[in-house]
């Protein structure tokens, strides 16, 4: 992967998914917009925003993972880790140009690697600093920490929950022992469960969700749809579920290519397990919100997620975590910071903050991500939104009507204008509760069918300048 895109795996995805498909198209699209003009964006500066932090280390590294990351030391660096977070922290919260201290904090994540590795004490001690420097975390905050079904992990759970996380993503994968060892797992099907029942009992239905991939080497359709049930009787009030994306470099994509492992499955096949996906879902009473994600209730949407989808701003605390970060004379910057972990803490006790580089975001770059990741949420990209976020721009602006208007006609994409409903009461499911207005001010949003083949959709309706 390419790490700078780094945030969380749920994001990664979606970001490598569309790189994939579309960086050709879109960069062909765009390629007459070359011009270095920033976008004002002093609307955006007094928004919620959102809070990264990345813990970079793992007990082994998955075949078909390019994250970030790196083995957990014999002695890991658990204390230096500590203090350079939060140098990194305080060098963001308190900067006077950023001004995050007056703005509402949205969400943290503690995402990598593997968080759920680092002490609990360290978990507590970056959350104590977040919510020193905002002068308190509001009540409803939204706090997750990603981690898998391992038995050290697994009974941190409990001391965890007490802290204040309250948002388990665990990383599951496939509930089938044959497979675990392909994609360089380092659980088995009863630890997975045991895991599950376990973040059940101490985070509740609403309060975890976890990960599943299939198209796995030698992953039929009549196993997937065996495992998918199992773990669908398991769910709570959220999945993620995703095809396996072969990353070129991974251990993962050389053993398919050399014919070591068992062949994947085809198109056919793979988009038949997509579908079953969406009816296994729907029949277990989750509703599909995103490309991957399906959700029980408005509640148990990962609101973090929605903090890239909608385009909020972010800080990335850690090493290789990126940023999206509005200032207060309305300049979006992007950050990015230093990958390896040993050079990361190095440059935040020597400069106060472990970045790489911060650029300021062109112009174009704006409405371009807010369609890249709002069209992958049956949400879609709210007028409003898009308005605040690019500085009082039409979204009518950045899309090609003429393109839109055929995706309507053919059933993929819906066009709503604003709408004078009692907002309070009639959105649908698949809107966020902080998101209602925004709905109502009118979208651009996928069907169902729509959302199958966004990846080939989006290339096609953005301008090729944005002027
Ligand atoms: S645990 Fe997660 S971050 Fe670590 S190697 Fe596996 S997939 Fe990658």
């Amino acid at each position: 992967m390419n790490p700078k895109v780094r945030v969380s795996r749920h994001f990664l995805r979606c970001y490598m998914n569309f790189k994939k498909v579309n960086t050709q198209s879109v960069l062909s699209a765009l390629s007459n917009v070359r011009r270095r003009h920033f976008s004002d964006c002093s609307q955006a500066a007094g928004q919620p925003f959102s809070i990264y932090i990345h813990w970079p280390y793992c007990e082994s590294k998955c075949t078909y993972c390019n994250f970030n990351k790196y083995i957990n030391p014999a002695s890991p660096p658990n204390e230096r880790m500590l203090s350079a977070m939060k140098r990194e922290l305080a060098f963001y919260m308190r900067h006077p140009k950023f001004g995050l201290q007056a703005r509402k904090l949205h969400s943290i994540y503690f995402g990598g690697g593997t968080p759920t590795l680092a002490p609990v004490s360290t978990i507590q001690s970056i959350i104590d600093e977040i919510d020193k420097t905002m002068g308190g975390l509001h009540s409803d905050i939204e706090i997750t920490i990603e981690g898998n079904p391992t038995s050290s992990e697994i009974s941190k759970l409990s001391s965890l929950h007490t802290i204040g996380v309250n948002r388990l993503s665990l990383g599951i994968q496939s509930l089938r022992d044959e497979d675990l060892p392909i994609l360089g797992r380092d659980h088995n099907t009863k630890d997975a469960i045991h895991a599950l029942e376990s973040a059940k009992r101490i985070f509740g239905d609403k309060g975890f969700t976890f990960d599943m991939i299939f198209g796995r080497p030698g992953n039929s359709l009549d196993d997937w749809q065996k495992e998918l049930k199992q773990a669908l009787s398991i769910a709570g009030d959220h999945m993620s579920i995703y095809q396996l994306t072969l990353e070129r470099g991974t251990p993962l994509f050389k053993d398919v290519m050399a014919g070591k492992l068992a062949p994947i499955a085809g198109q056919e096949e793979l988009a038949d397990m997509y579908e079953h996906v969406i009816e296994a879902t729907a029949q277990h009473g989750l509703f599909h919100y995103e490309v991957s994600n399906y959700a029980r209730t408005t509640a148990a949407m990962s609101r973090h997620n929605f903090s890239y989808w909608r385009g909020m701003d972010y800080i990335g605390i850690g090493p290789g975590a990126h940023g999206r970060l509005t200032q207060l004379n309305g300049e979006r910057l992007r950050t990015f910071g230093e990958f390896h972990p040993e050079r990361w803490m190095a440059q935040c006790e020597d400069e106060g903050d472990g970045i790489r580089k911060m650029i300021p975001m062109e112009h174009r770059q704006i409405p371009e991500e807010l369609v890249l990741f709002g069209l992958r949420t049956k949400l879609g990209i709210p007028r409003s939104r898009f308005s605040t976020m690019t500085g009082g721009k039409k979204l009518e602006d950045a899309l090609r009507g003429d393109v839109i208007k055929s995706y309507v006609e053919h059933g993929l994409l819906i066009d709503e204008g604003k709408t004078e409903n009692n907002v309070q009461t009639s959105a649908p499911e698949f809107v966020p509760a902080d998101c209602v207005s925004e709905f109502y001010s009118g979208t651009i949003r996928p069907t169902e069918k729509g959302l199958a083949v966004i990846d080939t959709i989006i290339p096609n309706i953005l301008k090729p300048t944005d002027s």
